[in-house]
């Protein structure tokens, strides 16, 4: 017999392929949140189903351009590709730039130019603010050329230096812990509260506009992407909310998905924490290490990481029943966030830690 497919089972799996690609294509900014070049997934992967998004997650949609801008308040401005977000203050002076993450790219200064035409000012990037250094959400920093004036925290020049990366140059006005920064009548407080998600995480302020900013700590209507938003101070991340309520504001910033943020979504997120850290206090005293230790014997990585995973869905599984419906992707990363706060209670808190008699 001739192994030749038959044409229709050909036909059938070149259709399929291109409206795989044409589905990717169409979905550049997801890929850029996770840093990946597009593979093709093989066909027979079989992918897990999650909850639905809540609508509450959502916001206005992108133009045909790729993009949507709004106004926050008066002259302060707000752009989103639908998954990474940046902001934009016009001035008499010419317009102040909050990050450039690079899947927003060029829409950013399209977005700019459309607010300035419409109110009649000045389309021109005299200032970018750094929220810290990631390259996602400054990689676009190097299109607005070398006459703007870069500002971020001390430890953002020095990882920037450190990360030589040409698409984002260090910034050439600085702060240690606080710096009004004053463009064209305009106001804007800036100020670093400690390590969170990045030693270098500042406190974005718009006093006069009932704004804050502060990028990858919550992300409204969602909960934070794998392992806790890749914190790198869990103990600085989850005091975040608190420094952030302190001030006040009605509107927020938070760098990422399609809409800004409410007070109201600051608590949310701070109890779905809250309860994160109780449910895992509970697993860490509740889960029976001996089936584990029994099982594996001389293989103390396979005991410790089963018996890990199994404090991680202790814990997660009345979080993610709780937030199903309130939080988009409950389902999606509450476990991994789960696991990096685990982590920090034991090694942090030393809850749990018993000393050997
Ligand atoms: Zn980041």
């Amino acid at each position: 017999m001739p192994s030749t497919p038959a044409p229709s089972t050909s036909a059938t799996s070149r259709r399929s392929f291109l409206a795989r690609g044409a589905a990717l294509a169409a979905v550049p900014t997801i890929a850029t949140l996770v840093g990946g070049a597009l593979a093709e997934p093989a066909l027979a992967d079989p992918l897990p189903d999650y909850a639905p998004v809540p609508p509450s997650a959502l916001g206005p949609a992108v133009n045909a351009q790729g993009y949507f801008v709004g106004r926050v308040k008066k002259n302060l401005y707000w752009v989103t590709d639908g998954a990474y977000q940046a902001a934009f203050l016009t001035t008499r002076d010419g317009v102040v730039l909050f990050d450039a993450p690079p899947s927003v790219g060029r829409n950013l200064q399209r977005a700019i130019d459309q607010i300035a035409s419409a109110n009649g000012v000045s389309n021109k990037v005299t200032h970018i603010v750094y929220s810290h250094h990631h390259a996602d959400h400054l990689g676009a920093s190097s299109l607005f050329g070398r006459d703007v004036v870069r500002v971020g925290h001390i430890e953002t020049k020095r990882l920037l230096a450190r990360d030589n990366d040409p698409a984002r140059p260090v910034p050439d006005l600085t702060f240690e812990t606080h710096l009004t920064l004053r463009v064209g009548g305009e106001r804007i407080d800036l100020a670093w509260h400690g390590t969170n998600h990045t030693p270098d995480n500042s406190y974005i302020h718009f006093p006069d506009h009932d704004t804050l900013m502060l990028v990858d700590i919550n992300l409204p209507g969602w909960v934070p992407f794998d392992s806790f938003n890749i914190s790198e101070d869990v103990p600085g991340s989850i005091a975040a909310p608190a420094k952030a309520l302190a001030y006040p504001w009605k509107h927020f910033i938070g760098g990422h998905m399609g809409r800004l943020g409410t007070r109201e979504d600051m608590v949310v997120y701070q109890q779905y924490v809250a309860d994160l850290i109780d449910n895992i206090k509970k697993a860490l005293v509740t889960v029976d290490p001996t089936p584990f230790f029994t099982k594996y014997g001389n293989n103390t990585w396979a005991a410790v990481k089963t018996y890990q995973a199994a404090q991680v869905d202790y814990a997660a599984a009345p979080v993610i029943q709780k937030y199903t419906g309130v939080l988009a992707a409950a389902d999606v990363y509450t476990a991994s966030t789960a696991f990096l706060i685990l982590e920090s209670i034991r090694l942090d808190l030393g809850f749990g830690s018993q000393i050997h008699p």
